[in-house]
């Protein structure tokens, strides 16, 4: 194939995938000939290799084969001078380690799966969502960083990739870098085993979007820590957007500095709440459709959806595990999903999810079941009205869950372990004496327990 060949191919690329999707990836490539019945091309970035290999390889090899029958493969190689960056080889960028290019430093990869578009919103996590499709869109730094935080599987990982993948096809001029914050450590310390922090400085300043996933980790390594204010102050100075993920609020991260934490606070700080009644099967029907795909003989029932969403836990990966279960066992013994299947083969999962009831979902239901507002459960007002259920509330957390007295107590706008420890005492003495209490104490554990 010769270079007249590979404009005219261009040409026919252009009418199969637009003009959007053309300039953004088609036009970056080099052609750089055929050997061996390798086509190679070079590619300015990594991520652009992969990513072209992956969405147009297919297209792009089929079209090939059918002008110049020798061509059996395609190969992108990141081009050693064309990029504005210090050495390819010290670019961690972001993805697909599945096909390593020489001096490629494996990083985190992105998963497939976790796009906007397989992200189902609902009312616990819209804030985040649409934090992070602000952020998505590559436009001027608004606010910076964008810390999301919340519970695990709550989907925190799938909208920091769904970041990344967006950005990377709107701004592919953008050099976006996602890692955990324990892949940063790794670097950090290999950097400084191998004596070269120069090169590690210069890499991770030279990013324009850099995403820590999880910056918990961080929290006591303190060497750590301090590298990494420095980078994100270098980046923040430059207006480069930074975005990470906790597994909580900055201000309640123990072991992690203060100069960090007020740091971390200045941008957009959302929270992914646990997921309710309506996400879960908002997200079980979308799995339901993906799956329906995959085994088309299997069929799922509406009520079995309602009573994995009304059953089992508030995070989603569980949710997710059990949905993958269910089609795998229903195909294996060649069954349609019914409850009664549902409920054999999930007996463990179901068990389990019975004991994990969250903080969150009690104080609302117990608000409820008083008819106070929820944020008169946990403000400061301590009058009678709002006292009482509130301490309800903490009783039934101390009894419904495993979290500690500290834990509650911030949970009910931070008060102390001692002011918990009394509530949960004051309903234990009342439960005995006042038939009222001991009644609505019943009744609200079978509603959270239903
Ligand atoms: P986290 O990082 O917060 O622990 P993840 O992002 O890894 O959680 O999410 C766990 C799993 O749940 C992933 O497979 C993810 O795709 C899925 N998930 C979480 N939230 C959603 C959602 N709103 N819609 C669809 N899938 C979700
Ligand atoms: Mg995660």
């Amino acid at each position: 194939m010769t270079q007249e060949q590979w404009g005219e191919l261009k040409k026919e690329l252009l009418k199969s995938v637009g003009s959007n999707s053309y300039k953004n990836w088609i036009e970056p490539l080099e052609f750089d000939g055929v050997t061996d019945g390798i086509a190679t091309f070079s590619v300015p970035t990594s991520f652009l290799g992969n990513y072209v290999s992956r969405n147009f390889g297919e297209l792009i090899l089929y079209q090939m084969t059918a002008r110049s029958p020798e061509v059996k493969r395609l190969n992108f190689q990141v081009a050693a001078n064309t990029t504005t960056r210090p050495t390819t080889a010290a670019q961690p960028v972001t993805k697909a380690a599945q096909n390593p290019v020489d001096g490629f430093l494996p990083a985190a990869p992105l998963d497939d799966r976790f796009t906007f578009d397989t992200f189902v919103v609902g009312k616990p996590n819209e804030l985040a969502h649409a934090a992070a499709k602000r952020v998505a869109e590559g436009g001027p730094v608004t606010f910076n960083p964008l810390f999301l935080y919340g519970g695990v599987g709550l989907g925190k990982t799938h909208l920091m990739h769904a970041i990344a993948w967006e950005l990377q096809a709107r701004r592919p001029d953008l050099n976006v870098v996602y890692l955990s914050a324990e892949q940063f450590m790794y670097r950090f310390v290999q950097a400084l085993r191998d004596r070269k922090m120069m090169d590690f400085k210069q890499m991770f300043r030279s990013v324009d979007v850099l995403m820590v996933d999880d910056v918990q980790f961080i929290a006591g390594k303190d060497s750590t820590q301090e590298e990494f204010f420095h980078t994100f102050n270098a980046l923040v100075d430059q207006n480069k957007q930074i975005i990470i993920s906790g597994d909580r609020a900055p201000g309640e991260i123990e072991n992690l500095e203060n100069r960090i934490k007020s740091r971390l606070q200045c941008g957009l700080v959302v929270d992914l709440h646990p997921t309710d009644y309506e996400l879960r099967l908002g997200i079980l029907q979308s799995k339901a459709e993906l799956f329906g795909a995959q085994y088309p003989d299997l069929h799922m029932d509406q009520g079995v959806l309602e009573f994995l969403a009304h059953r089992i836990s508030t995070n989603v990966r569980v949710l997710e595990g059990a949905m993958t279960r269910l089609y795998a066992f229903a195909s294996l013994v060649g069954h349609q999903i019914t409850l009664e299947l549902t409920q054999d083969c999930l007996a463990d999962v179901l068990r389990a999810s019975e004991r994990k009831i969250s903080i969150e979902e009690i104080q609302r239901k117990v608000s409820d079941h008083y008819n106070i507002r929820l944020s008169d459960m946990i403000g400061p007002k301590r009058v009678r009205n709002f006292a009482r259920p509130r301490q309800v509330a903490m009783y039934l957390c101390k009894q419904m869950t495993s979290r500690s007295l500290p834990e509650i107590g911030r949970c009910f706008g931070g008060r102390d372990h001692t002011t918990v420890m009394h509530g949960v005492r004051r309903i234990e003495e009342l439960r005995a004496q006042d038939g009222q209490i001991a009644e609505d104490l019943e009744l609200l554990r079978r509603t959270l327990e239903s």
